[in-house]
């Protein structure tokens, strides 16, 4: 019971591999948001979980971050590709397009969002939080496929469950210099930094977030479109993780394997 690499979907991203073997995992901090299939792609060993649950019961600021990356961690996972939904609040990036995060903006609150909140004192750095390797990796596998993604992009995390008012929207993308807008992926990158693991954020478009609507060259998008844009998006997403996860390099490199060094302070 192992595996190298971990797959989180977000909204509408239930399954992906083919007969796997499920298990269902306890951790300190719980149950995972719902058993952990195992199995295998291009002969790597995967673990995939759905953020929300399998019947998608966990709204975002319920989902148990901390669960998710233990169980991951214990599986022996030292990759995540992770999959999320976002609304755009910069018109470079519109409905259908992909992206990969390569920094956030924080505007959670209430989360449980370390493993060193006991008497362990741990900083890990997160100035780069996101894993530059993975990111090439992925960069080139959609190039590969034809996919158009966006090599980088700021995404803001907001609470939720409600969206962003126009003035939040506003301030999100052009005061504060955010593309997309999210409610997933705070903490669940800290966290993975925290394990050492790397991580990859895959963002999917699915609508202009509040703050476009009023600009006359984009039109909003109706429900119908946004339903659309999604079902293609999440196959199209299945599609580039199948291409991505056999490239991944066996060995690992870059900054996060090495997250933990020279963190513990006292
Ligand atoms: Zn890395």
């Amino acid at each position: 019971m192992d595996a190298e690499i971990g797959i989180i979907g977000g909204s509408g991203f239930y399954s992906l591999l083919d007969n796997p073997e499920q298990v269902e995992l306890e951790t300190k901090y719980g149950k995972p948001s719902g058993p952990v299939s195992l199995g295998s792609i291009g002969g790597r060993k995967v673990a995939f979980l759905s953020r929300h649950g399998p019947k998608h019961t966990f709204p975002p600021h319920k989902v148990p971050y901390r669960a998710n990356i233990e169980a991951l961690d214990y599986l022996g996972v030292k990759r995540i590709v992770a999959t999320s939904t976002v609304g755009s609040l910069d018109p470079r990036y519109g409905p259908g397009d992909f992206l990969l995060f390569d920094q956030f903006i924080n505007a959670t609150y209430g989360r449980p969002d370390t493993f060193y909140d006991e008497s362990k004192i741990v900083h890990v750095s997160v100035a780069y939080p996101y894993c530059e390797d993975l990111r090439g990796v992925a960069a080139e596998a959609a190039k590969t496929m034809g996919i158009d993604l966006k090599p980088t992009g700021t995404v803001a995390v907001i609470n939720g469950p409600r969206f962003s008012t126009k003035a939040e929207s506003q301030y999100f993308g052009r005061a504060a210099g955010a593309n997309v807008i999210n409610m997933t992926q705070y903490p669940e990158v800290v966290l993975a930094r925290e394990k050492a693991i790397c991580y990859l954020g895959i963002g999917l478009v699915t609508d202009y977030d509040a703050g476009l609507e009023g600009r006359e060259d984009i039109k909003p998008v109706t429900m119908s479109e946004v339903l659309q844009i999604f079902a293609k998006n999440v196959d199209k997403a299945k599609s580039l993780i199948g291409s991505v996860v056999p490239k991944i390099a066996s060995s690992r490199s870059c900054a996060c394997a090495k997250a933990l060094e020279g963190a513990t302070s006292g």
